[in-house]
């Protein structure tokens, strides 16, 4: 069975094609500038082979199209024909209690849309796209794998927010938690390295979007992520956890209403905001190395928070077996990782600072005498929700 899973943002698309009688790769792409007055970069990859070109793409269902036609291109493509496709999978957001894996229908795109102003960055595309394609494409099923899903398993201690308890009831406010397919797929795979399925991980995915989840057995405890995507760690241009009273003196004295500060909380904050650089970590680390100031502070805070979710889940866990850190700051920033774990040795978690500097893919960086093994492992969101895909068809 052939599953295309879908990675969709308000202006691209990206895509991996998987063979899941083996959950083989059998080609990846990319697309950028969807809708926007300017040619989009396309590219696709299959067999090791890359091909790149500029072409106009107007919508999100142009964009699927493109990517049809480069998996079967006579010649280069590896399909014989769409047809072969057996599914769409999309690692979807946020749907309130529509959770777990669902077969796109009107009902969850009503939910996704309904609930655009809790993850505005996120819901209003995937709901758009979605509709797009189901007309676009009427005998593919498309199957959306929520984020939340995951969380499920976390005690009501840890999901509950100490909000009047009709919040709760009348309005369901509470923690979900994101980056379900990511955390997941860390469960598992540390599973597989450590040799054992009962371990306590904490898995760091640090990225465009951040979160830091407890797990134990592979299932999630805790999480930093609450009910928005807003929560939690700062976000790359988004704030993180805040005290929601600040916002009365902020609207007293700059004048502005609380949708516009919102906005600005959900878009003009987090690594951004603290900076003043860029939303980009690559950016604010060449920014704080150059002497910014600000930009130095951005990064302290940023690892500061993570400290203080890994000092609440060894409490929440008992202990650690395995720190992990993912997604393109956790794989590729030293700087943050050895600014986060400085001084855990109390804990038993001590950075081997060469293997630090030095890392790439799935590796160990722990020291010697470190209780605590500490890991980078590159995530793989995509297969997750492959097989989440095919386990939805059987229903
Ligand atoms: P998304 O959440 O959008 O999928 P990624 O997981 O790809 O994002 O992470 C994007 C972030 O990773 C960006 O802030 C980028 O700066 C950061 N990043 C990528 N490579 C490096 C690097 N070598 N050093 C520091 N940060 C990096």
């Amino acid at each position: 069975m052939k599953v295309l899973v879908a990675n969709l943002g308000s202006t691209s698309f990206k895509y991996r094609l998987f063979d899941m009688s083996n959950e083989r790769q059998l080609g990846r792409g990319g697309i950028d500038r969807i809708g926007e007055d300017a040619d989009s970069n396309c590219f696709v990859e299959i067999g090791g082979t890359r091909s790149d070109r500029q072409q106009r793409i107007p919508d999100h269902a142009a964009a699927v199209q493109m990517c049809l036609d480069q998996l079967t291109a006579p010649g280069t493509g590896c399909l014989q024909s769409v047809e072969e496709v057996r599914a769409i999978g999309f690692k979807a957001v946020f749907a309130g209690k529509l959770s777990g894996i669902r077969v796109v229908n009107d009902e969850l795109l009503d939910a996704m849309e309904a609930l655009a102003d809790v993850a505005p960055a996120h819901n209003p595309p995937y709901a758009r796209a979605m509709r797009q394609l189901r007309s676009a494409f009427p005998a593919i099923p498309l199957v959306a794998a929520l984020e939340t899903a995951f969380h499920e398993t976390i005690p009501i201690e840890y999901r509950t927010y100490s909000v009047p308890h009709e919040w709760v009831t009348n309005y369901e406010v509470r923690r979900w938690g994101f980056h379900g397919a990511s955390h997941r797929y860390i469960g598992s795979r540390m599973a597989q390295l450590l040799g054992r399925d009962d371990a306590k991980i904490i898995s760091c995915h640090l990225g465009g979007s951040s979160s830091i989840c407890a797990m134990h057995g592979g299932e999630s405890r805790s999480t930093s992520m609450g009910m928005t995507p807003q929560s939690g760690l700062p976000q790359n241009n988004r704030v993180g956890d805040f005290d929601p009273f600040a916002l009365r003196l902020v609207k007293r004295l700059s004048g502005k209403d609380y949708d516009t500060l919102l906005d600005e909380l959900s878009s003009k904050a987090g690594l951004l905001g603290m900076s003043g650089v860029s939303n980009d970590a690559r950016d604010i680390e060449e920014a704080a190395a150059a002497g910014n100031a600000q930009a130095e502070l951005a990064l302290k805070v940023y690892a500061a928070d993570i400290k203080k979710y890994i000092g609440q889940f060894l409490a929440i866990l008992n202990g650690v077996d395995a720190i992990v850190f993912t997604g393109g700051i956790g794989e590729n920033s030293d700087v943050i990782r050895g600014l986060a774990l400085s001084n855990l040795d109390y804990a038993g978690i001590i950075l081997d600072q060469t293997k630090n500097e030095s890392v790439k893919g799935e590796a160990t960086l722990h020291a010697n005498n470190s209780r605590v093994q500490i890991w980078t492992v590159p995530t793989n969101e995509e297969i997750v929700v492959a097989r989440q895909t095919v386990e939805a068809l059987k229903v």
